[in-house]
């Protein structure tokens, strides 16, 4: 089995120029520059413009964008370098849908338009999340609750008493296909999940444990199924609010019952791929949208694009745990 390729969210192409973060000359010279753009970012939602033939972000010159913290995003291989600023969407285009000879302009989510944008796009969108999200919750030293202070480059901050210095939270989360040895798949759905939604298992990684380890405890929580051969495959940031989420296949050996924690887990099968796609034929079941890395990984054990989605705007939410 080759690694995923094309995760939605994996796709930047952005330079990140990390080595400017706290070069305050060059960014408020890049600051002053009118080719600079500036995407604005508010509960997770930025401007999308909707045509025909393209889904893209919209961008704002720096003279027009709101007060708010800014950070630093990158910088193309035009030299064109982006900001983000978490804000209130810009005024002008906000709130309601706006129609022009150009398409649609309204405020989206990651989660919606996240496999819709081109790859510059999809990365800037999801780095910008991920800054705004932890921006927006981390604002005082966690030691003495001083207000701490942005870098230039906003990808730090610093707490003016005692000088401490904070940096964005990642949560890593482990999420694994796992299959018996008729190579059947184990798919679960969710205590938490309506309908007739299901996925692979995931959990949080915790303090002090291999992602490997949390592969093999988590199974064994949810299903009580022990599992080995655990193999990496892939990851994917998942911003909402700050998961990076690593794939994983596992095996399960012959023999085990799967036994459910009723409070995470409402049911669990074994799907061979005539069943998983009969199933899905039948609507007895409903896979993750493709914006997840469930939904590749599946793909990829199943071997081929399959149908059915869960509807972009219902989750999955956040790792099963
Ligand atoms: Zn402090």
């Amino acid at each position: 089995m080759t690694s995923l390729e094309s995760l939605a969210l994996s796709r930047g192409t952005v330079d990140r120029v990390t080595h400017r973060r706290n070069d305050k000359q060059w960014l408020d010279a890049a600051w002053a520059d009118p080719r600079t753009r500036v995407l604005v970012v508010s509960d997770g939602r930025a401007l999308v413009r909707f045509d025909d033939e393209h889904v893209g972000l919209i961008f704002v010159s720096p003279a027009e964008a709101p007060a708010g913290i800014r950070f630093l995003l990158g910088q193309d291989a035009d030299g064109v370098v982006y900001f983000g600023v978490s804000a209130d969407l810009p005024a002008a285009l906000s709130p309601s849908p706006a129609p022009s000879p150009v398409g649609t302009v309204r405020a989206a989510s990651l989660r919606e338009v996240g496999v819709l944008l081109g790859d510059r796009d999809a990365g800037l969108f999801t780095h910008a999340v991920a800054l705004a999200n932890w921006h927006d919750t981390h604002t005082h030293c966690p030691l003495d609750g001083t207000p701490t202070i942005p870098d230039p480059g906003g990808h730090s901050t610093r707490c003016p008493a005692d000088g401490t210095e904070h940096f964005p939270r990642t949560d890593p989360a482990v999420i694994m296909l796992v299959t018996d040895p008729d190579d059947r798949c184990l798919l679960a759905r969710n205590a938490a999940w309506p309908g007739r939604r299901v996925s692979i298992l995931a959990g949080f990684v915790e303090p002090g444990e291999s992602a490997e380890q949390a592969v093999i405890r988590e199974v064994a929580e949810e299903t009580q199924i022990k599992v080995t051969n655990v193999r990496y495959v892939g990851s994917q940031p998942w911003p909402m609010p700050r998961s990076l989420m690593l794939g994983f296949r596992a095996e399960a050996p012959a023999g085990q019952a799967i036994v459910v924690d009723r409070d995470e887990i409402a049911e669990a099968h074994w799907f061979s791929r005539e069943e998983l796609l009969a199933a899905i034929k039948t609507r007895e079941i409903a896979l993750p949208p493709p914006v997840s890395i469930a939904r590749h990984i599946i793909e990829s054990w199943f071997g081929g694009p399959l149908p059915s989605t869960w509807t972009e705007t219902q989750g999955p939410v956040s790792p099963g745990r």
